[in-house]
């Protein structure tokens, strides 16, 4: 309604003297009431939008699966404008139809619904029919109607649908698309009992504000699901691909041993006299299948980790020897580059209970790759400490170090330095096995390192634990 200016002599005094505003002035005082009035109406609704706004915002943190989100979504839009109804409807996978995620109805609709046996939640819409749902894609804009038969025809029975219009009093109907960036996920359906025409600018801005936040929400959530569930697929395929590996390791064990048990007969003249070339070539087989064989348990085991069925099997071990037998292959290896080799041991062994494989397999592994990863002319230190039936072992070389960045990564499967991948052979097996090796005797295993100085390796050990066989343990 137009205000009148009101006539004052003054021009811009109030009675009082006092200097007032020049528009309040001007402005007729039912104009202003009724400009107040809109401005709180305008006030109200920016608020509830805001807050409205910020409650999208907060659910799009808090709740990460898309129907679980779409259903706090649509409850809370349709409590907070005072629709009578709200749904959200997905494309599938291939574009191909569009499904409910979610929908909302008020307590009148529900029963409305109910009473006529009318179930929205099982809605199939076709992409191909031309509907009012699947126009609003196909266009990629919003539609509103006031004809509540323009939106259902096709999907529910005429008789159906203006029983609904005339006792759930549904004046309008707005479609959205749901777009990011182009890309059309659904449709959002906002029914309310006011004809579009009666609803201010600031409401009609306020429902419009918030479909592309409901839009990047929903699009959050579909894509966090699909991260998880090609995180757990992965997951899978890593555990077949452990139990395939290890199904290999285990077929070749047996041909790689008969191989060796060959060798060994030759060797030992079973087959014949060998010539000094023969036997030479011999010995240099028998170097390649120790390898392999070396390189098929170690498969096995890390299968066995990864699948949890990694099994220790302690034993009564003579300490002395066990050194003795492992320092016999390391000596010649770090005499060969030249590297001072250092060892301290007990002067006395005590008896010991261990896992005899995996406590050599450990040792001689981190023996072996202070040779490997140390240059000519180094240094390696190996102390062996026996105290309140702990043993403690370090490896202490002056070798090429671990990167900072990557010490944390230095025991998992198949890791390998970059420092180390181009220059020195390696598998990356050796640390992974030797850790689960030693946690499985309830040990630990460590490390510092500075790169370009020197590594040191630490394992301790309880010795008097008696472990079950089928003790079943954790998967590093
Ligand atoms: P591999 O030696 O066959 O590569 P390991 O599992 O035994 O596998 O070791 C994993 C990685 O840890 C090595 O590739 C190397 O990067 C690093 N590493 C292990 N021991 C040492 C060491 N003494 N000095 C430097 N790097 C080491």
């Amino acid at each position: 309604m137009p205000s009148t200016p009101k006539q004052s002599g003054t021009g811009n005094e109030n009675e009082k003297g006092v200097k007032s505003n020049d528009f309040l002035q001007t402005i007729a005082p039912e104009a202003l009431a009724e400009n107040l009035y809109k401005k709180n109406i305008e006030l109200l609704t920016r608020n509830k939008t805001l807050s409205l706004l910020r409650e999208l915002y907060e659910i799009s943190i808090l709740t990460l699966s898309p129907e679980e989100l779409a259903e706090r979504i649509s409850n809370i839009v349709r409590i907070e404008l005072g629709f009578e109804l709200v749904g959200i409807l997905m494309l599938t996978r291939d574009s191909s139809t569009l499904i409910p995620l979610a929908l909302s109805q008020s307590e009148k609709v529900k029963n409305t619904l109910s009473k006529l046996s009318c179930s929205l939640e099982e809605l199939k819409i076709p992409l191909s029919s031309e509907i009012f749902f699947t126009q609003v894609i196909h266009a990629g804009k919003e539609k509103i109607t006031n004809n509540l038969d323009e939106v259902w025809k096709g999907l529910i029975n005429p008789k159906k649908i203006q029983k609904i219009a005339e006792e759930d009093h549904i004046k309008t109907t707005l479609v959205f698309p749901l777009k990011v960036e182009n890309k059309i996920l659904g449709i959002i359906f906002l029914a309310l009992n006011r004809s579009y025409e009666e609803l201010s600018s600031f409401e009609k801005e306020s429902v419009a504000s918030f479909i592309n936040v409901i839009a990047l929400a929903l699009e959050k959530a579909s894509l966090y699901q699909e991260l998880k569930i090609a995180n757990e697929q992965l997951r899978e395929l890593d555990l077949q691909k452990d139990e395939l590996l290890g199904i290999i390791a285990h077929q070749l064990a047996t041909p790689i041993s008969s191989v060796r048990w060959n060798l060994e007969m030759m060797m030992d003249g079973d087959m014949g006299k060998l010539s000094k070339e023969q036997k030479e070539s011999i010995k240099s087989l028998q170097g390649i299948t120790e390898n392999l064989s070396d390189l098929v348990s170690m498969i096995l085991d890390v299968s066995r980790i990864q699948l949890g069925r990694m099994k220790v099997d302690p034993q009564e071990l003579d300490l002395d020897q066990f050194f003795k037998e492992i320092l016999e292959v390391i000596t010649p290896k770090a005499k060969e580059k030249k590297i001072k080799f250092n060892i301290e041991l007990p002067k006395k062994f005590p008896k010991a209970v261990l896992d005899k494989r995996y406590t050599h397999m450990t040792i001689e592994n981190l023996l072996s790759n202070a040779v490997k990863y140390t240059p000519q002319g180094g240094m390696i230190d190996f102390e062996v400490k026996i105290k309140d039936r702990v043993i403690f072992c370090s490896v202490k070389d002056t070798g090429i170090g671990i990167p900072k960045q990557e010490q944390d990564k230095i025991f998992g499967k198949m890791y390998r330095a970059t420092n180390v991948r181009n220059t020195v052979d390696g598998n990356g097996f050796g640390l992974y096995v030797a850790k689960g090796a030693i946690e499985a005797q309830e040990g630990k295993i460590w490390f510092k390192s500075i790169e370009g100085k020197g590594t040191t390796f630490f394992v301790e050990l309880p010795l008097k634990k008696v472990f079950r066989k089928e003790d079943k343990l954790n998967k590093a």
